[in-house]
């Protein structure tokens, strides 16, 4: 007698991460012998920094193969610490080691957070389009996830009237990513100040995901909350190495946030994955620590990347109708697609020109389509060449 799998209610309606599908299928095909450029995985291309490599084989060595604390290593949690004290200057005592939680990957961090914060009959904000994984992230705490549609006259971002038109009195919080996955919009200073201001006064939680942050064209980094808001107690921010440091594979992201929360995160990972990979943590303390080093590595990433962006602009520009959001960090493109039709025109995409990207469905904004330019120069150029021919095909 056969016993058919029966998801559970946990699982029941979640759906496969759009992002990693895409990326997964494009190297699928590429494995039967077909020629594609993936343009659909946020992911950069660039080795890991050599001394960064140097720096976790001396750990290995070293010994670094043992459990840590479950919230990660003092050096670690202490250097992230220094950093948002240093951005918090002036307004309050130093951020401690304790309110530090270190993750696999920041992917955990956003889950820890979003567990801790809401549950059942909460309501979250979350901008429109968003990425991937937060709805599901609060679905999976059994919140209800409430999308606001972004402004198309701001790059797709929300204000404080957008968010107060969604809010409800059930609403505990919003998430928010600057610079933005899947549209590379950059919120400023004042914009994120008028944001948490609006929560602050509501009681909101904010969960800034600011992974991106290293990589912005503006000449500087871009704006954290921590820069701006009045108060850090309703704040968790998020971020990690594998964006800036080119360490997709390290698994580190952490949390800054309130003690009590970081306590609660904290004894929710004892229970699930422990402490983050002990070889990793130490290839994260120098990527943070070692700054000219790491200065010099980011900086030439990004300077690749503006590279790259200023060429797939160029090739795009033949496309006099295109409607592109303003790309000021990360590194995607992000555009309506003809006929309004972000998923048919992938999929032309990857059928007829062998091009990955990703539907903006995924997003929660059909209509768009996300071309990410973390590939070689070459790929990107070529992408952008077949996404004009598919365009007037
Ligand atoms: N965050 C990246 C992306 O949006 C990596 C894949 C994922 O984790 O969703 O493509």
């Amino acid at each position: 007698m056969s016993h058919p799998f029966v998801p559970s209610p946990n699982v029941a309606s979640i759906k496969e991460s759009a992002t990693i599908a895409v990326s997964q299928r494009a190297k699928a095909l590429r494995a039967a012998g077909r020629a594609i450029i993936d343009l659909g995985a946020g992911e950069p291309d660039f080795d890991t920094p050599t001394f960064i490599l140097d720096a976790t084989k001396a750990a290995l060595d070293a010994g670094a193969t043992r459990y840590t604390a479950v919230e990660g290593i003092l050096p670690l949690r202490e250097a992230i610490a220094a950093e948002a004290t240093r951005r918090r200057a002036g307004r309050e005592a130093a951020v401690t080691a304790g309110e530090v939680v270190v993750s696999t990957g920041s992917k955990q961090s956003l889950q820890n957070a979003t567990f801790a914060l809401f549950g059942p009959g909460d309501e979250v904000l979350l901008p429109v389009p968003s990425w991937v994984s937060y709805v599901e992230m609060v679905g999976l705490a059994r919140a209800t996830a409430v999308g606001v549609p972004g402004d198309p006259a701001r790059g797709l971002k929300v204000t404080p009237a957008l968010l107060e038109q969604y809010a409800t009195p059930r609403t505990r919080g919003l998430m928010l990513n600057s610079p933005t996955n899947p549209t590379g919009a950059v919120y400023t200073a004042e914009e994120l100040r008028a944001i948490t201001d609006l929560a602050a006064s509501r009681g909101w939680w904010v969960i800034s995901d600011e992974i991106y942050a290293r990589i912005a064209y503006g000449g500087a980094e871009a704006p954290s909350v921590l820069d701006v808001a009045a108060q850090r107690d309703r704040l968790v921010v998020v971020n990690g190495v594998a964006k800036a440091y080119a360490m997709t594979g390290f698994r580190i992201g952490w949390t800054v946030a309130p003690r009590a929360v970081s306590q609660a995160m904290t004894a929710l990972q004892s229970h699930t994955t422990s402490n983050a990979a002990t070889v990793s943590q130490y290839a994260a303390l120098a990527a943070l620590t070692r700054t000219a080093e790491a200065d010099a590595a980011v900086g030439a990433m990004v300077a690749e990347f503006a590279e790259r962006r200023r060429a797939a602009r160029a090739i795009l520009a033949e496309i006099p109708s295109l409607e592109l959001v303003e790309p000021e960090g990360a590194f995607y493109l992000f555009f309506k697609a003809p006929a309004g039709d972000g998923t048919a025109f992938a999929t032309r995409l990857l059928e007829h020109e062998g091009v990955a990207v990703v539907p903006g469905a995924a997003f929660g904004t059909p209509e768009w389509v996300r071309a990410s330019y973390a590939a070689a120069r070459s790929d990107v150029e070529a992408g952008m060449r077949a996404i004009v021919r598919a365009w007037t095909a």
